[in-house]
Parts: structure tokens; sequence; C-alpha cells
């Protein structure tokens, strides 16, 4: 991948807003003591843009600052950050279907002293994904081990925050790769439905679009939430629900959906497959690649 635009987003001094600063994506700009490097102690959103509009930049905003509440981050000046998203938008405004990634760090760590956040917006042109929204994903269940009511017994695992530690979300999509899938849902310990690694997961029974619910310790997803709010124009009532594994093997189809892949439908659970519906399908990524908001 070949970042082609980088902002550096510079912290105001106490009381002043945030600025913007062009930098060079093909050099080095991350201190080695920041403790986005040292310690993924910090928050990210990536989100999609296409022909110089981003793609629903206010909810990614909101979460940005709902991660940055749930670590104790100081509030992202969510104006700047917007500005740096549409700057970065509009450079790219040449694709259909591009990506900007916001990262806030907690920043250097020196002893004695408050830490400076670092943060900093690049975007890029994003991958043909035509095959995994047309054909399908091949996905296994894993167990990820926490409970359900992880959020309310222990917030500090921050269950359902966006943050820099993705090492688990990538250990557990090569784990899938090892038993001859593409992709993950991941099961609470007490047997709940959750999330894929970097997506939300939506099942279609008969007329009724399902997702589990954020409370039990997922990232509440934009692209799940703009798919609700458009499924009535596919004759579809929407639900959110606590659900199993029997209710994803029984599901009419399911898909993985995130801002950038879209939906990418499930055509087979742990080997077993699952229908395809390909109309749906297109009629989604149609609808996730049209919106100018
Ligand atoms: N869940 C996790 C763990 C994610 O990392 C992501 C996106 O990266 C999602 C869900 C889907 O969120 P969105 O639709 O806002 O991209």
């Amino acid at each position: 991948m070949t970042v082609q635009h980088l902002l550096l987003v510079v912290p105001g001094a106490p009381g002043a807003a945030a600025h913007l600063v062009e930098a060079d994506a093909q050099h080095p700009q991350l201190s080695v003591l920041d403790v986005a490097a040292t310690r993924g102690d910090g928050i990210f959103e990536t989100l999609s843009t296409g022909r110089g509009h981003a793609q629903a930049l206010q909810a990614h905003l909101d979460r940005f600052a709902r991660s940055a509440r749930m670590l104790d981050l100081p509030a992202p000046d969510l104006a700047v950050w917007g500005d740096a998203v549409l700057a970065l938008a509009q450079r790219l405004d040449d694709h259909d279907e591009a990506w900007v990634k916001i990262v806030l760090s907690r920043g250097i760590e020196t002893p004695g002293v408050a830490a400076l956040p670092t943060g900093w917006a690049y975007g890029t042109v994003s991958p043909d994904f035509r095959r995994e929204r047309t054909e399908g994903v091949d996905v296994v269940l894993l167990d990820r081990g926490l409970r359900s009511d992880v959020s309310a017994t222990s917030p500090w695992l921050l269950a359902g925050a966006k943050t820099l530690s993705y090492a688990v979300n990538r250990a557990a999509v090569r784990e899938a790769q090892r038993r001859g899938a593409d992709d993950v849902v991941f099961v609470s310990s007490d047997g709940l439905l959750l999330e894929g690694p970097t997506s939300s997961l939506v099942i279609r029974r008969g007329d009724e679009l399902a997702t589990p619910p954020d409370a039990l310790g997922i990232l509440p997803g934009t692209t799940q939430v703009d798919l609700f709010a458009a499924a009535d124009q596919w004759g579809l009532r929407t639900v959110v629900e606590p659900l199993t594994p029997d209710d994803l093997r029984a599901a009419d189809a399911a898909w993985l959906v995130s801002s950038v892949r879209h939906a990418a439908p499930l055509r087979t659970v742990d080997g077993a497959p699952l229908p395809v519906d390909a109309p749906l399908s297109a009629a989604m990524n149609g609808f996730l690649r049209a919106r100018t908001a």
C-alpha cells in the first residue's frame, strides 16, 4: 500500500485550536518514543471516501470522540479532524473508492511531563473488493474469550473502543487463514455472536435484518447503522438483538459490513455453506458506494 497523502494534526497550546500541517508520507514522521508505536495506546478511525465525499463522516468523528473518552485521551477537536478528512477526500477525488485513516495517540511518554497527543491523517486508494462483495467470504467462528457483559464488568478492557491495539484482531484473521477461511466472526465466551475483527455482523432472516447490540462490547458500526437506516427501501425490517451461532447457521444470508470493504456476504461458516443473497448484496454495496455523506 502506498500512502498518497498525509496531514499531521498538531495539537494547540492549552486553550488554542489544533491545526493541520502537510507532511511527506514517504518519510518517517513518528517518534520511536510515541506510545502509538510502543504500546498501541491510541485510537483511530477508517472511513471511505469517493469522488471527494467522505462517507458517514459525522458518525466516524462521533465514534472517534467516544473512543477518546473511553481511553481518557484529551477530547479531539472534531472540526479540525473533519477538515483533515475532507482535505484528504478532496485530494483523492479522482477515485470512486478511497479511504482515509485518522489516528490519535497519547503521544510521547516523558516521566513527570503530561504527554502531548500525536495526531495524523492519511488517505489512499481502496483495494478492489469486487470478489469479496459478490462471491463472498468464508468465515470461522472464534471464541473472543470475553463474556458478553464485559463492558459492564471490566470497562478497562476497552471492549468496543477503536484502539490502535489491533494485534489480536490480526492474529484472529491469520488463524482463520490457517483454517482455510478468509475472515472471522467472534463469539463471546458465553456463546453470543459479536463482530468480525474489522467489521460488523448482519444476518437476514426472511424480511428482517438483525445485528448484535453494542452492549455486548462490540464496536458500534457506522456501516451497519447506515444499512439499517436504508433497509425499508429493500422491504426489510431491522432488529438489534443478541444472536447465537445457531441463528447464523439458520440465516437466509449474512454479511460482514465495514467502511471500506462494505458488505461482504458470508458463503461458508466453519466450512458449512450459507446462502449468498446476490441481489441484496449488490443493492447494499451500490447504496454504500453511492453515499455522499
Ligand atoms: N467492528 C470492528 C472491530 C471494526 O474494526 C470495524 C471497522 O473497522 C467495524 C466493526 C465496522 O465499523 P464501520 O462500519 O464503522 O467501519
